[in-house]
C-alpha cells in the first residue's frame, strides 16, 4: 500500500474552529480558532513531533486528522486520498490505517473490559480475526513487551507503563500505517517514559509506521522525532529537522520553549516565556506571539509574518 508514496500525510491550510454560542437562540457570536491554517506533511516512516504549550491546538489537530473533530476548512490527504471529502465506506476503510494513542493510559481503557476484549475489539469490528482472538491478543502482548497471560487481566491490575503498552497493542492491532501519539508519555514516571519511547521507535522500525507525536515537552520530542513542528495559538511558527531546530532555534517562541527545559548538550538561547497565551477566540493582530515576544518590532503588531525558508526550516517571523 505504501509503495511509491513519499508523504503518508499531507495537511493543507487546515482550520478547526468551534463556534461560541449565546442566548436562547444559540446565536454564534464568535469562534475558538483551535487550529487556524496549518500546513504540514509526514513522510512514510517519519516521526514528526508537534510541540507547544497546552491549549495551543495540537491535540485538536491530531483529533481532526483522525476524524474525531470536524474541520472547518482545508485538506487532509492520507495515502493520496482526501479524507474530508471521502464517503463513509472509504473513510471506514482508511480509518483502520489511522490510529491514536491517548495521554492517560487508565481513562482511555474501559475498566470493565479485560485486555483480550480491549485489544481484539477493533479486529472483531473489522472482521480481521483469523484463528482464535486469544492467539491474536497473545501475539500483541509479545509485541509490546507484556506476558501472554496479561490478556485475562483488567486495567486496574497493571502499572501506568503497562497500561500504556496495552493502549499501544490496541493501536497496532489493525496494522495501521499512521498513529497519532497524543502526549503518550506525559502521565508516566520519567523512568518509564524512555521505555515507552523506545517501544514506539522499535514498532516504527519493525512495521514501517509513521507517527505524529504530540507533546508539550521538547526534551521528550527531541528523543523520538525526526522533525519537529512548533505550534502557537493554532498555527505552526517553525518546523524543521529535530537536531537543527533544537540546537539553533530561529523563532523566538521556539527559543523560549527550549530555554524552559533542560535538554542534554543543548545551550539555551532566548528568554524564558512569561504570561499566558492569548485566547484562541481573539488572537492578537499581526504576529500572534507579539504580546509575549522579547524581540517584538512595530511591524509585528500589524502584519502577520509570511513563511520564510531559512537553514532547512520553515519559520514565520519578521526577523527573517
Ligand atoms: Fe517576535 Fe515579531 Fe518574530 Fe513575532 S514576528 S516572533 S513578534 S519578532
Amino acid at each position: 500500500m505504501l509503495n511509491n508514496v513519499k508523504n503518508i500525510l499531507t495537511i493543507r491550510n487546515l482550520k478547526t474552529w468551534f463556534p461560541i454560542k449565546q442566548g436562547i437562540f444559540a446565536k454564534t457570536i464568535g469562534y475558538v480558532k483551535a487550529v487556524d491554517g496549518i500546513s504540514l506533511s509526514v513522510e512514510v516512516g517519519e516521526i514528526v513531533g508537534l510541540v507547544g504549550e497546552s491549549g495551543c491546538g495540537k491535540s485538536t489537530l491530531g483529533r481532526t486528522i483522525l476524524g474525531l473533530e470536524k474541520p472547518t476548512t482545508g485538506e487532509i490527504i492520507f495515502l493520496g486520498r482526501k479524507l474530508i471529502q471521502a464517503g463513509k465506506p472509504e473513510v471506514k476503510k482508511i480509518r483502520k490505517k489511522l490510529q491514536i494513542i491517548f495521554q492517560d493510559p487508565l481513562s482511555s481503557l474501559n475498566p470493565r473490559m479485560n485486555v483480550l476484549d480491549t485489544v481484539t475489539e477493533g479486529l472483531i469490528a473489522f472482521n480481521q480475526i483469523k484463528g482464535s482472538p486469544e492467539s491474536h491478543a497473545e501475539k500483541l502482548m509479545k509485541e509490546v513487551g507484556l506476558e501472554a497471560d496479561a490478556i485475562f487481566r483488567y486495567p486496574h491490575e497493571f502499572s501506568g507503563g503497562q497500561r500504556q503498552r496495552i493502549n499501544i497493542a490496541r493501536a497496532i492491532s489493525l496494522r495501521p500505517d499512521f498513529i497519532v501519539c497524543d502526549e503518550p508519555v506525559s502521565a508516566l514516571d520519567v523512568s518509564v517514559q524512555a521505555q515507552i519511547l523506545n517501544l514506539l521507535i522499535d514498532l516504527r522500525d519493525r512495521y514501517g509506521l509513521s507517527y505524529l507525536f504530540i507533546s508539550h515537552d521538547l526534551s521528550v520530542v527531541s528523543h523520538i522525532a525526526n522533525r519537529v513542528a512548533v505550534m502557537y495559538l493554532g498555527r505552526i511558527v517553525e518546523d524543521g529537522p529535530t537536531g537543527k531546530l533544537i540546537e539553533d532555534p530561529l523563532h523566538p517562541y521556539t527559543q523560549a520553549l527550549i530555554s524552559a527545559v533542560p535538554i542534554p548538550g543543548v545551550k539555551k538561547k532566548g528568554a524564558v516565556l512569561e504570561g499566558e497565551p492569548p485566547s484562541p477566540s481573539a488572537p492578537p493582530p499581526g504576529c500572534r506571539f507579539h504580546p509575549r515576544c522579547p524581540e517584538v518590532m512595530a511591524i509585528c503588531r500589524k502584519e502577520d509574518p509570511e513563511r520564510r525558508h531559512r537553514k532547512e526550516r520553515r519559520v514565520y517571523c519578521h526577523l527573517y
